[in-house]
């Protein structure tokens, strides 16, 4: 473990610990504990206070990612399912990191953890902000028989395993924006993004990225630009283990995409128009420089968004479109 890693551990408890006992623990002098935490505070943009004659302390304690914790939150059938788990501090993206796998590497099955994105990614080229520790960021790779077209479907089943396993550390309110943005009270709490290569006919290879927010705080997401939330307000701090709702999601989504391979999305259309932010609401689909007005009314077994225009409907497909209530 490097020393920046042992630093982060020692404060991951939240309480003071002084320059001098991290110095003995790190085997370093005072003054360069002192650098170290200057750098993780630029570099990894934690939150530390340091206050003379008590030593240093995080804001809030952190939950680091832990293998043992986040098994322990999965099936036997689950675990069964997950050919490998990389555990990482800082990365680009998890994305990029199974993306940029070496064909003879790429395992289905293969799931990617950071506790920090530096370049963490959103739809068309957007960016999900990823502060150190706060937050869960992860992808899982997964090898389908069938083309992409037929994928269609699959970043909202996705979106509904995040709700499920919400749902079980009882989160209530939590709504799915079409077609794959997690909500609750209309403020974003998560987000899936799905890269996916291959032949027309099939096979196909996809990288599933989540981002939960379980601990961000208001200093740390100030440059998102829509209305968003963490779990730790939504449950007024009762911390939601992040290494079991990892854990969770991981368990639920590799049961997903088995499924999905199978059944696609029709078994889960009702459970998801369940969870439907903007059913049979005028919604605005923004296409480019277009934006259409319609009424919302549901989704297909492709993942298409159904808009009712002028009285017929017309089905929008996720890849290039957003949709947002119409104001
Ligand atoms: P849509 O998916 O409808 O096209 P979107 O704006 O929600 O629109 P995404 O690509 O899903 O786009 O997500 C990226 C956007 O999410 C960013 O542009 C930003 O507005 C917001 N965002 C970035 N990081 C976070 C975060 N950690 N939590 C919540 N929202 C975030």
């Amino acid at each position: 473990m490097n020393l920046r890693n042992s630093i982060i551990r020692q404060l991951a408890d939240g309480r003071f610990h002084s320059g001098e006992e991290l110095a003995e623990t790190c085997g370093i002098t005072r003054a360069a504990i002192w650098k170290h935490i200057k750098k993780i505070q630029d570099l990894l943009g934690m939150e530390i206070f340091s206050v003379r004659g008590k030593g240093y302390r995080l804001t809030h304690p952190l939950e680091l990612l832990d293998r043992d914790k986040i098994f322990a939150a999965m099936s036997l059938e689950s675990q069964g399912q997950l050919q490998r788990l990389d555990i990482h501090q800082t990365v680009e993206s998890t994305n990029a990191c199974l993306l940029n796998l070496k064909t003879d590497d790429r395992v289905s099955g293969h799931a990617c953890i950071a506790e920090q994105q530096t370049a963490g990614r959103g739809r068309r080229g957007r960016q999900w902000i990823s502060p150190f520790g706060n937050n869960i960021y992860f992808s899982l790779l997964w090898e389908f028989s069938m083309g992409p077209a037929q994928l269609s479907g699959l970043s909202l089943a996705a979106g509904l395993s995040v709700v499920r396993s919400l749902e079980t550390v009882g989160v209530s309110e939590i709504g799915l924006k079409w077609p794959n943005d997690i909500y609750w009270r209309e403020r974003k709490l998560a987000g899936v993004l799905l890269e996916v290569t291959g032949e027309a006919d099939g096979p196909s290879s996809v990288v599933l990225g989540i981002g939960i927010n379980t601990g961000m705080s208001a200093a740390q997401g100030e440059s998102i630009d829509q209305p968003w939330v963490s779990l730790n307000e939504i449950t007024g701090g009762n911390n939601v283990s992040r290494n079991r709702l990892t854990g969770l999601v991981l368990g639920n989504l590799l049961q997903t995409m088995a499924d999905f391979e199978c059944d696609g999305l029709q078994p889960l259309l009702d459970e998801w128009q369940r969870y439907d932010l903007y059913h049979n609401r005028p919604v605005t689909v923004h296409q480019g420089n277009n934006s259409i007005n319609g009424l919302h009314r549901g989704i297909d077994t492709s993942g298409a968004l159904l808009l009712e225009l002028d009285g017929k409907i017309q089905p929008f497909h996720g890849g290039e479109v957003s949709l947002r209530s119409a104001k």
